[in-house]
């Protein structure tokens, strides 16, 4: 990870003494790291710093930052994902560098747009002042002597630099809309749902997205490409076979200004297409929350894209009003949605909607939802979730379902449960 040649000399001069770089377990990450560091542990770091990042968001809407609950959960996270965690602690050199590179892994994921900006700094700086406040005085005072606190430009500068570089700017684009849970692209419920039921579902089980579309697909026996897309994986994921698939669209379509002949020649293309039937026979997976959040948004006459993100906070107050959420309720995820937490806004509608006080998950994919709610709703039997092997890649290509065996040993730890959107296909391209 290298951003100058400048760096690579000051990094072979620090190269004899690993402890060097980093005299203290508090970071203010001033310099970038200066060392050649393979995919894998690029790659790894990044999920693990995510993931922490993830718990201090959900925290610090949950607890008072300074109170201990808050800081016992985060002092576990951090333990748990190998970053320090006790200022006091001498011989961490491995989890400071995780910490050192991590951080900037993120930033440049990071520094892509205003949004994604805002959302980072805020978890660095909740981060940052938890650990700050866990020194000692003196510590305190070494660690500000040995900062220079003086304000460098944006991290952006380097982005010309590594987006020449083809095998990190993949990484990172998909790093920021990234999701670390399971991919929901193994359907071991394939089958087991009815199409009669989808309307009870989609009330009872269907997170706002979910229901928004289906609503506009029973409403105007129609939904353009974006809700297409958004909608027929999510139920995909919740088990409809291809021909259920097949049938449901159809029925829905030629009730509207579709006619049967121009629903299987065109449509039904498609719908094939996403179960890896047709074309490069790609099997698609369900969009996760932050790809439904981060990309493609919707224009008039769409459907698709995450209410909390992309409705108008007074609509959005209509249709939670409508769906019978309490006026405390309400005002709670107007002030989540305001602070642009709009996953957490999500899972606060779920405890509101299934008289839960803590869903005791951290909520990321629709089809989680889905399976969370559907769990809750059998008495906790059903539905577990699904086993996190295969990571997160939106695309899984049917004739390359795993990685190449060259690849193989530069990702093989990583194939645990957190491979990043699109990694796959990135190292299974020639
Ligand atoms: Fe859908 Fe995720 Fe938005 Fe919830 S947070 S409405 S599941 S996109």
């Amino acid at each position: 990870m290298e951003f100058s040649s400048r760096a690579r000399q000051r990094h072979l001069r620090l190269a004899g003494d690993k402890r060097e770089p980093y005299p203290h377990s508090l970071q203010f990450y001033q310099e970038p790291p200066t060392e050649t560091i393979s995919l894998n542990e690029f790659e790894s770091f990044a999920v693990d710093r995510l993931r922490l990042l993830k718990v201090v968001e959900n925290l610090g809407v949950s607890y008072v930052k300074s109170g201990d609950a808050y800081k016992s959960k985060l002092e576990a996270e951090l333990r748990k994902l190998k970053f320090p965690y006790r200022a006091l602690a001498e011989d961490d050199y491995d989890a400071r560098r995780k910490d050192h590179i991590s951080h900037f892994i993120l930033r440049l994921a990071y520094c892509q747009s205003e949004e994604l900006r805002r959302w980072f700094l805020q978890q660095e700086m909740d981060l940052f002042r938890y650990r700050f406040n866990e020194l000692t005085d003196s510590l305190r005072q070494k660690f500000l002597d040995h900062v220079n606190l003086s304000f460098e430009a944006l991290t952006a500068r380097s982005l010309p630099s590594v987006q020449s570089d083809e095998r990190l700017q993949p990484l990172l684009n998909h790093l920021s809309h990234s999701y670390i849970g399971p991919d929901y692209s193994v359907q071991k419920n394939t089958g087991k749902i009815s199409l009669e039921h989808i309307d009870a579902l989609s009330v009872k089980s269907f997170p706002l997205c979910m229901r928004q579309l289906h609503k506009a697909l029973r409403e105007n026996h129609h939904l353009r490409h974006g809700g297409r897309m958004q909608y027929g994986l999510f139920l995909k994921g919740i088990g409809l076979t291809l021909e259920q698939a097949l049938e449901f669209w159809k029925k829905e379509f030629i009730r509207g200004k579709v006619d049967a002949d121009k629903f299987d020649k065109g449509y039904a293309y498609s719908i094939r297409h996403n179960y890896g039937k047709e074309g490069k026979r790609t099997d698609y997976t369900p969009y996760s929350c932050m790809k439904i959040i981060m990309s493609n948004p919707p224009s008039q006459g769409d459907y698709h894209g995450c209410p909390f993100r992309h409705s108008d906070p007074e609509l959005l107050k209509q249709k939670l009003q409508s769906y019978k959420v309490p006026p405390s309720g309400v005002t709670q995820l107007l002030e989540l949605v305001k602070g642009m937490h709009y996953q957490l806004a999500c899972q606060k509608y779920f405890e509101l909607t299934h008289d839960v006080d803590d869903v005791g998950f951290s909520l990321n994919h629709p089809n989680q939802y889905f399976a969370e709610s559907q769990r809750i709703l059998s008495g906790g039997k059903e539905v577990k979730k699904e086993p996190s092997h295969l990571g997160n890649s939106q695309q899984k290509n049917n004739s390359q379902e795993s990685v190449n065996s060259n690849s193989a040993s530069t990702s093989s730890s990583m194939t645990t449960d957190a491979e990043l959107e699109g990694l796959e296909a990135y190292f299974t391209e020639d």
